[in-house]
């Protein structure tokens, strides 16, 4: 679904990353794992058109290198940035509402919104209230369900488990896991490397903008490098 060969993203003389390859396929969960600064989130905005890129970003045989965010979101392609950013003095009602804004596949947007109270229950409670009386993992819903309001495919997800409770995160995760049983393939980016390698089919371990290791979730979270470097805290 997703292809990315030598991928670059460079902030004036700084270049965050150095040239990944790496590949998500329909249906998977794959995790990109590394230390604040390891330019995880430069990957994910260069293949959401939001920071200057260079290489290939392969998605469905089209190179999205160059393409604005919207033409992005219109190839359905979503992206939930760090830092739950919900807009706070809004409703839960009309923080879905604009996430809707892209909706471009078929179906109505009311379809859509019940789904999304379906699968995040919570925000139906909280529906008519401001999405800045949230707490902390129910404005990371809100903020994920205001992503998947455009219908994505694929869908960019940037530390869902920051800041959160451990018991939070775990709520998080289970969802996670859920969206890809209904067909929405996901690049999730985790410093919470053991949470994400036990949803994730496969991973990559990323250091100074290259990337130093991949494999299966499973594998990658009883490898040694991994381990010392990430499992031990
Ligand atoms: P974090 O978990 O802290 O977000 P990260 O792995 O996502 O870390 P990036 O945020 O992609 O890493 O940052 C990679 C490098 O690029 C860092 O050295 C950072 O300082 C730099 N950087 C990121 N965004 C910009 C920007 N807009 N302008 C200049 N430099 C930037």
């Amino acid at each position: 679904m997703l292809s990315v060969e030598g991928l670059k993203v460079r902030y004036g003389q700084i270049e965050a990353v150095k040239g990944l390859d790496f590949t998500v396929a329909q249906g998977e969960i794959v995790t990109l794992l590394g230390a604040n600064g390891a330019g995880k989130t430069s990957t994910l905005a260069g293949i959401a058109g939001l920071a200057p890129a260079t290489g290939m970003i392969r998605f469905e045989n089209q190179n999205l290198i160059g393409l604005r965010p919207e033409d992005i979101s219109r190839r359905s392609i979503a992206l939930t940035p760090e830092g739950r950013r919900v807009f706070p003095a809004l409703t839960v009602a009309e923080n879905l509402l604009l996430g809707g804004a892209m909706h471009h596949k078929g179906g109505s947007l009311d379809a859509t919104r019940e789904e999304m109270l379906t699968l995040f229950p919570i925000l139906r409670e909280r529906y008519r209230q401001r999405a800045g009386l949230l707490s902390g993992g129910e404005q990371q819903m809100l903020a994920i369900a205001r992503s998947l309001m455009s219908q994505p495919r694929l869908l960019l997800l940037d530390e869902p488990s920051l800041g959160l409770a451990p018991k939070i995160v775990d709520e998080v995760f289970r969802l996670i896991a859920g969206l890809r049983q209904k067909g929405i393939t996901i690049l999730l980016v985790e410093q919470n490397a053991v949470r994400a390698l036990d949803i994730a089919d496969r991973g990559y371990v990323l250091v100074n903008g290259r990337i130093t290791l991949q494999g299966k979730g499973r594998e990658l979270a009883q490898s040694d490098e991994v381990r010392a470097a990430y499992l031990a805290a």
